[in-house]
């Protein structure tokens, strides 16, 4: 098969004739259609996050089961399904504890084992969910993505009729606006300095959208959230970013730092302000359980791709995939390996 195999910082080589082993007792077979390209992939790709090469990076991606293993009594050859990247270990200090997201042996899909950049990719059966196939089928591939969301909403707790702000729109900033909506946000507004983006978080349906770059971006925020937000879920990964979640909070707000910043970035908390106002800030990492709800939520048909500006690339063009997301002028770039 081919194989996209990251060997070494800026280094990916094609193979073409890559073995495909067949499935071991409790492994499944997937035949990959669609893996997307994530910002994590391109941290690696530059040397800037661990992975366990050579391996084939891509780790959000969906296919169709071509063969399984023995004892694999959950899945069947030709469904349709997504994969969760992420493998626990089940047996360290957090594990046991139920935080498997903080699993200290943490191995994932495509960044320690083999991924989706590839034509097929072999699996432990636990990692995979069968999926409807009454939507497009690339975006199953948002599975992942929609699962790591969760978490992120998980946190914020927003209850029904609270004021959400969220910083960032692009893939993962609309797929909280939607989230939010669904988990009963009442004022939505999103914040995002490209005006077609903001045009888009606007047809998907929020009260309003602001530029943060104009001079009075965090008094119109006060304003249309009538004294500042509940919840601000910061999506871009910037310090300017999560500055601003804290300045745009309410009392009692929560501020969940969602975007990956850079190793260097760090944030200035003014310690009386964190005590007058009380207010919660918070880290989310990973899906730990929210995978199941991911797809729940797929199948529903509630989250909307329909305005989504992506690009698909083949194998064989995957630098191009990985310059295209640099440029980030979509909301997401996808790797069809079997075209
Ligand atoms: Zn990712
Ligand atoms: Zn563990």
């Amino acid at each position: 098969m081919k194989a996209a195999i990251f060997k070494t910082k800026h280094n990916i080589v094609l193979e073409t004739n890559k073995a495909v082993a067949p499935p071991t007792a409790k492994e499944v077979l997937v035949k990959v259609d669609t893996c997307g390209v994530c910002g994590t992939d391109i941290h690696i790709f530059d040397g800037e996050a661990k992975a366990s090469p050579p391996v084939v990076l891509g780790h959000e991606f969906c296919g169709t089961v071509e063969k399984v293993g023995l004892d694999v009594s959950t899945i069947a050859p030709g469904a349709w399904v997504a994969i969760d990247p992420n493998i626990h270990c089940d047996s360290c200090f957090y594990c046991r504890k139920g935080l498997i997201n903080l699993c200290q042996n943490l191995r994932a899909i495509g960044v320690n084992l083999d991924g989706g950049f590839a034509e097929y990719c072999l699996v432990p059966a636990t990692q995979v969910y069968q999926i409807s196939d009454s939507f497009p089928h690339q975006w199953g591939a948002l599975a992942e993505p929609i699962s790591c969301a969760l978490r992120g909403i998980e946190r914020a707790q927003i209850r029904s009729g609270e004021s959400v702000v969220i910083l960032g729109a692009g893939n993962i900033g609309l797929i909280m606006l939607q989230l939010a909506q669904i988990a009963g946000a009442g004022r939505l507004v999103v914040v995002e300095p490209l005006p077609e983006r903001r045009q888009i978080a606007q047809q998907i349906g929020c009260d309003g959208t602001i530029d943060p770059k104009t001079s009075d971006a965090e008094e119109q925020i006060q304003q249309m959230t009538g004294g500042g937000a509940d919840v601000v879920i910061e999506c871009v990964g910037k310090t300017e970013a999560a500055t601003m979640a804290v300045r745009i909070a309410r009392c009692g707000g929560r501020i969940v730092i969602f975007g990956l910043a850079e190793k260097q970035d760090s944030l200035r908390v003014n310690l009386q302000d964190l005590f007058y106002r009380e207010l919660s800030i918070l880290g989310s990492i990973l899906n730990p359980f929210t995978f199941q709800t991911a797809i729940q939520l797929l199948n529903s048909g509630k989250i909307r791709f329909d305005y989504y500006k992506t690009q698909s690339f083949t194998l064989e063009q995957i630098q191009r995939a990985f310059a295209a997301h640099r440029e980030g002028k979509y909301h997401k770039i996808f790797i069809k390996p079997n075209i």
